[in-house]
C-alpha cells in the first residue's frame, strides 16, 4: 500500500528568505503529486500535546514570539506553523505516513535550545518527540538527517521506552553527538563519505539493537546528507532506496518526519525513493 503524505498548504506561509524555506516543501509536495500519492491535512496539536515534551514557559514564549536566535526567527503567527506541524507528525503516527510540513523540530529540547546549543537549528517544537510521548509505545527513533538531533538526545535520554539512534555528518552544526550516551546511540561521520560507507554504518548501527524492545520505528527523516546540501554525507537518490528498505525490514509499524533537505527538487525525489525501497520491502 502507497504511504500517504501528511501535507497543507498552510505551511508555506512563511519564511520566504530563509533557506528553511517554504519552496523546499512547495517543489518536495509537486513532485510526490506528480508521482501519484494521496495527501491528508492534519489538524494543529493541542497546548496539551505539546506540554507532553516542552515546559510551560516554552509554549508560552513560542506563542508569544519570543523566540528569536540567529537561526530561528520568530515569525509572525509561528506558534500555528509550529502547532500545525505537530499536528503532522501526530497524524503520520496515526496512518503510518510521512509528514512533509514544515518546521522541522530535532533541535528543540524541552525549553528550547538543547544540550547547550546556542541556537534552535530553524526548529520551534520538537514534532517527532512529541508524537513518540503521546504514542506511548516503545519507540526506536531513527534520525537520518545530516545533523545530530541534540532536542531530540536531550529529550528522551534515560528514557527507558525509547532508543535515539542519529547518523550525521561532524564536525558540522550543533556540534553534540560525538558519542554513544546510553540510549542515545550515535554515529559522527565525515563529510561526503559516501553511500556505500554510509550504509554499512547504517547496518552495524541497526545491528546493535534488539528489536524485540520496539513496538514502533519513528524516522526523523532529513534530506540534507544528499551531495551538496547543509550536512552532505555523499548520498544519492539511490541510497534513499536502500535506507527505506533497512526500515521496512524492522518488520514494525514506522511513520516518517520531515527535517532538514533545503533542495526541493532533491527532497522530493528523494522521498519517493525512500517510500520505494520502505513499501517494495515490507
Ligand atoms: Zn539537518
Amino acid at each position: 500500500m502507497k504511504t500517504k503524505i501528511v501535507y497543507s498548504e498552510k505551511c508555506l506561509g512563511y519564511g520566504t528568505w530563509h533557506i528553511e524555506g517554504p519552496q523546499r516543501v512547495k517543489t518536495t509536495h509537486e513532485i510526490l503529486q506528480s508521482k501519484g500519492y494521496e495527501f491528508v491535512e492534519p489538524k494543529p496539536a493541542t497546548d496539551d500535546q505539546i506540554l507532553s515534551v516542552h515546559d510551560a514557559d516554552y509554549l508560552f514564549n513560542v506563542k508569544k514570539g519570543l523566540v528569536e536566535d540567529s537561526d530561528t526567527p520568530a515569525y509572525k503567527n509561528i506558534f500555528e506553523f509550529a502547532s500545525l506541524s505537530v499536528g503532522g507528525a501526530l497524524l503520520a503516527s496515526k496512518i503510518n505516513g510521512f509528514s512533509i510540513i514544515r518546521p522541522p523540530g530535532h533541535h528543540v529540547g524541552r525549553s528550547g535550545n538543547a544540550l547547550g546549543v546556542y541556537t534552535r537549528g530553524f526548529c520551534y517544537f520538537n514534532n517527532i518527540a512529541i508524537t513518540v510521548k503521546e504514542s506511548g509505545k516503545k519507540t526506536l527513533i531513527l534520525d537520518i538527517d545530516g545533523h545530530h538531533g541534540n532536542g531530540t538526545q536531550e529529550i528522551f535520554q534515560g528514557d527507558e521506552k525509547v532508543t535515539y539512534l542519529s547518523l550525521h555528518q561532524s564536525p558540522n552544526y550543533p556540534g553534540t553527538g560525538s558519542f554513544t550516551e546510553g540510549n542515545s546511540i550515535n554515529f559522527a561521520l565525515q563529510k561526503d563519505l559516501g553511500g556505500k560507507c554510509y550504509l554499512e554504518t547504517l547496518d552495524k548501527a541497526l545491528a546493535m539493537l534488539d528489536l524485540t524492545k520496539f513496538e514502533a520505528v519513528a524516522v526523523s527523516a532529513g534530506f540534507d546528507t544528499h551531495t551538496g546540501d547543509l550536512a552532505t554525507l555523499g548520498l544519492v537518490e539511490q541510497d534513499y532506496f536502500e535506507i527505506g528498505k533497512r526500515v521496512a525490514k524492522l518488520k514494525k509499524p514506522a511513520f516518517f518526519v520531515l527535517e532538514g533537505g533545503y533542495v526541493g527538487q532533491n527532497v522530493g525525489l528523494d522521498i519517493d525513493s525512500f517510500l520505494r525501497g520502505y513499501e517494495e520491502n515490507l
